[in-house]
């Protein structure tokens, strides 16, 4: 009997996530699984949260990464926050923006979308135009657009909305780790993230933050949250207080890997991971202009964990790929939606990110593409 496990060769992975895990992380993977309620694994939980408090600079109680990816962590926020006939404006120029209104829409929210075409960043003033002429509970943006490599500027959202009162959800499952994520300072009531980005742990968890105004929504609510699994309040009995209950097995072992990952960010310094994200992204974008190759989005609003950029004319962009992929063992993404065949989205996440790697990819695209 052949196993394909056995065989997996070491791919580097410079797509849109995941991203290439250290040894360390997957060492942390293989300890010992403890029992949910073991005393030693409730002290790993909540130093799991402080963890993640630095890395989204908060101070919320409600902090912990939810047990499935980060369309969950979405899910989780809205499901949480919004009840039948309520007002939600999303803010969409992506398809990650475009899966929260779609969440939103079958919650029974009325649904506004304030559609930004793929590749601009959402204007601020638009925001302000749209929120003051009709009044929302909940406003939801994407911090970075995946789908894109757009940078939305969420901290200047957050205060206009707060004048308004409405609660902000913000997407960062590709943002934390690699860029500057100011949960409170921002105004966010919830946030979510992913492990299998910038924060280089296989795919698995989503971080979840919520503010104490979102927990009082939550409280007030008129109707039980539609969904058992992702209900707030019946989690946070597992993940807060003295005394621990059960409420559905936690993926203990991912727990470890995100504990250990957070620990590799937080010895590296936030402020260096920041640096070094920035600078082998101004790496590759140098390297890609001497092949011919132009990045897709404006500098100011370029993301450096997810570069986006133009397939020369006449390329055929799968057929690259998949040499990349097989006589390169490097892996890079394709655009998505209105964007496939125009684009590749070129990975520079959490451990992915380095200039060696870099130099890897653009010998590899030089010898692909024959120049
Ligand atoms: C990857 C991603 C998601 C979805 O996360 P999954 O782990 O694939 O469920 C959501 N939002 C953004 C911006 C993403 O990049």
């Amino acid at each position: 009997m052949t196993d394909l496990i056995e065989n997996i060769p070491e791919i580097l992975l410079m797509g849109p996530g995941p991203s290439c895990v250290p040894e360390e992380v997957y060492e942390a993977l293989r300890a010992p699984t403890l029992g949910h309620l073991d005393p030693l694994f409730i002290e790993i939980m909540d130093e799991t949260k402080e963890r993640l408090r630095l890395v989204m600079k908060t101070d919320n109680d409600l902090t912990f990464p939810v047990s499935a990816t980060g369309s969950a962590g979405m899910e989780a926020c809205l499901v949480n926050l919004i009840e039948p006939g309520d007002r939600v404006l999303v803010l969409v120029n992506g398809v990650f923006g475009g899966r929260m209104a779609e969440i939103a829409r079958r919650l029974g929210a009325e649904v506004d979308t304030l559609d930004v075409p793929w590749g601009k960043p959402v204007d601020p003033a638009e925001v302000e135009r749209v929120v003051s002429k009709r009044e929302y509970k909940v406003v939801s943006v994407v911090h970075a657009e995946t789908s894109t490599g757009v940078r939305n500027p969420v901290e200047e959202i957050g205060p206009i909305l707060k004048l308004r009162g409405a609660l902000y959800v913000v997407d960062t499952v590709t943002s934390l780790g690699g860029i500057d994520v100011r949960c409170d300072e921002w105004g966010v009531d919830a946030l979510y993230s992913g492990t299998q980005k910038c924060l280089s742990c296989p795919p698995g968890l989503s971080p979840v933050s919520f503010s104490q105004r979102a927990l009082e929504t939550i409280d007030r609510r008129k109707s039980k949250v539609p969904n058992w699994y992702l209900d707030m309040s019946l989690i946070k009995s597992y993940w807060e207080g003295k005394k621990r209950a059960y409420h559905h097995t936690a993926p203990i072992n991912m727990i470890y890997a995100l504990y250990r990952a957070l620990g590799l960010v937080q010895a590296e310094g936030l402020e260096n991971v920041f640096a070094r994200h920035r600078k082998s992204h101004e790496h590759l974008a140098a390297g890609l202009r001497e092949i011919g190759i132009e990045m897709f989005v404006e500098p100011a609003f370029r993301l450096p964990m997810l570069n986006a950029v133009r397939v020369p004319d006449g390329v055929d962009e799968a057929a690259v790929r998949s040499r990349l992929r097989e006589s390169h063992r490097i892996e890079i993404g394709a655009g998505l939606g209105p964007l496939a065949g125009k684009i590749w989205r070129i990975g520079l996440m959490g451990h992915t990110s380095k200039e060696e790697n870099v130099d890897r990819l653009l010998g590899a695209m030089r010898k692909v593409l024959g120049r």
